[in-house]
């Protein structure tokens, strides 16, 4: 989709063009010239500072691991905060019964039945629900903001029925998905660090969750319990490990973005006499917040000093869902204020932070159209802006380079991992089939940034090693993983 990828090619495609597809209205010709003739050199700066070449990817690869074992070491050793996740019991298959998976993201909030049938039946039966979260319960109480999840569990546990059923005796357990920093202190509670993805919810940080989420319940009069609380990426990697061991790290790219893997216990300084069973456990290295040797623009800086949460998350900012499109609206304004790539002046809904989503970027991306229409429409829809051929395709350039630097940038980061990974235990990417489990939205509705991703870490191992290396995009595994936990964690015998 990449159109025209330099600037002296932005320039004379451009120029070649006629001038009367904005609203069928030829502007002046000078005038027109002289907007492409200052548009231009920024879009090559922006490509130039987005750059990704191998030397930053390694550079982003060799950082990360660094990081991983600093934060290993100590508490507070590095930006990466390597948490804990007391999940030592993967599921085995054996697992029977019913069991709830609540899932509070950053965009929605989901909740999940499964009915385990054990080793020869596995999953029996799911059903899932899903509420998008309002805006005001993102800036309200933690009072509130519980309340909601738990009515909306109340709701959907009302609707059980067909193939689900409680054994006698038992009470509902849940697996609660919680994709926050959490400090975790046991399998079933853990106190939220802060908060990160745009939420700002008062009280919350410094308090356990599962206690917020139990409380709430008892307010609603639910008899149900928590009995595993799993950061998403532990649920998507327990979730994907039921199918296929060879899953060693799981990565989501949504709203936010955070990875985590299966580390060797011995390995872990910090983790000081505690006990795993199976010698290893799963470390969630909470890497939005990694930030060493990024490539960053005066867009990326912007937005950070302007974000509730400055100087913090940057990994999360140039990577992740919630921020690549308003990344790339930063970039159409300062282009339609020096250069008038819409019009005269910037209009308001272009001027509106967050208006343009990464949905949106994406959709645009896709456009195959010759007149690129569905881009025409979006700009027009959802930015207010009219738009001829020309700066179309100057948009589409810039929704493609900013989809670039993410999605190569996390491609790195997984290398980063692997890295580590392999240096403690040689052969675990080396001598075996390993896999990525992958989740969320951006990487399941993104293709370019999918194919970013692969390429840079294909390049990175090249050719040889990155054949065992297989990322793999594990649809809702978080959801189901996370009940999964709750029942290798169930208080009842199975
Ligand atoms: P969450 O991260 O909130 O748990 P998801 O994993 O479903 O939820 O991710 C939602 C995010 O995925 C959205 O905030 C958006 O950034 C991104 N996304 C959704 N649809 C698309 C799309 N079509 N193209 C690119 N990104 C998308
Ligand atoms: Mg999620």
């Amino acid at each position: 989709m990449s159109v025209a990828a330099r600037s002296p090619a932005v320039r004379s495609v451009s120029l070649s063009r006629p001038w009367t597809a904005r609203m069928g209205v030829p502007r002046v010709r000078m005038a027109v010239q002289s907007n492409l003739v200052s548009i231009a050199p920024m879009l090559t700066k922006l490509q130039r500072d987005c750059a990704t070449p191998l030397s930053v990817l390694r550079h982003v690869a060799d950082a990360m691991a660094d990081d991983m074992r600093a934060g290993l070491a100590v508490d507070g050793g590095s930006d990466l905060k390597m948490i804990l996740s007391y999940v030592d019991r993967l599921p085995t298959g054996n697992e029977k019964g019913l069991f709830y998976a609540l899932d509070l993201g950053g965009t929605n909030f989901r909740v999940l039945r499964v009915q385990l049938g054990g080793k020869d039946e596995r999953v029996i039966a799911t059903e899932f629900d899903q509420v998008s979260i309002p805006q005001d319960l993102m800036f309200g109480t933690t009072e509130d903001l519980f309340n909601f999840i738990a009515s909306g569990l109340a709701k959907f546990a009302q609707n059980e029925g067909g193939k689900f059923h409680l054994a006698q005796g038992r009470m509902r357990e849940i697996g609660f998905t919680f994709s926050f920093p959490v400090k975790q202190t046991s399998i079933d509670a853990g106190i939220l660090i802060k908060w990160t993805k745009g939420f700002a919810v008062s009280g919350t940080a410094g308090k356990d969750v599962v206690a917020c989420l139990n409380e709430a319940m008892e307010r609603q009069g639910l008899n149900m319990r928590v009995s595993a609380l799993v950061n998403d990426t532990v649920g998507t990697l327990a979730g994907a490990r039921y199918w296929d061991y060879d899953v060693m790290v799981a990565v989501i790219l949504g709203t936010g973005t955070n990875a985590c893997y299966m580390e060797r216990v011995d390995v872990i300084p910090k983790l000081q006499g505690l006990k795993s069973t199976s010698g290893r456990t799963i470390v969630n290295t909470e890497w939005g917040a990694f930030s060493n040797g990024l490539p960053l623009t005066e867009y990326d800086r912007e937005m950070d000093a302007e974000s509730i949460n400055p100087g913090e998350q940057i990994f999360e900012k140039t990577i992740s869902g919630m921020y690549l499109g308003e990344i790339v609206r930063r970039v159409l304004v300062k282009m339609d204020e020096a250069g008038a790539l819409f019009g005269e002046c910037v209009p308001e809904k272009l001027s509106t932070p967050f208006v343009l989503g990464t949905p949106h970027i994406s959709t645009m991306q896709q456009d195959n159209s010759k007149d690129l229409q569905a881009v025409g429409s979006i700009l027009y829809d959802v930015a207010g802006v009219n738009s001829d051929l020309s700066a179309r395709r100057i948009v589409v350039e810039v929704c493609d380079t900013v989809a670039k630097r993410g999605g190569r940038l996390a491609g790195a980061g997984i290398v980063g991992i692997l890295q580590k990974m392999e240096e403690d235990s040689k052969g675990t990417i080396s001598g075996k089939r390993t896999v990525v489990a992958m989740d969320g939205g951006l990487y399941e509705h993104y293709p370019q940034y999918r194919r970013y991703l692969q390429d840079a870490v294909t390049e990175l191992l090249g050719s040889e090693l990155s054949k065992n290396v297989v990322i793999e995009h594990s649809k809702d595994g978080s959801g189901i993983g996370a009940a999964l936990l709750a029942a290798t964690n169930s208080k009842y015998e199975h």
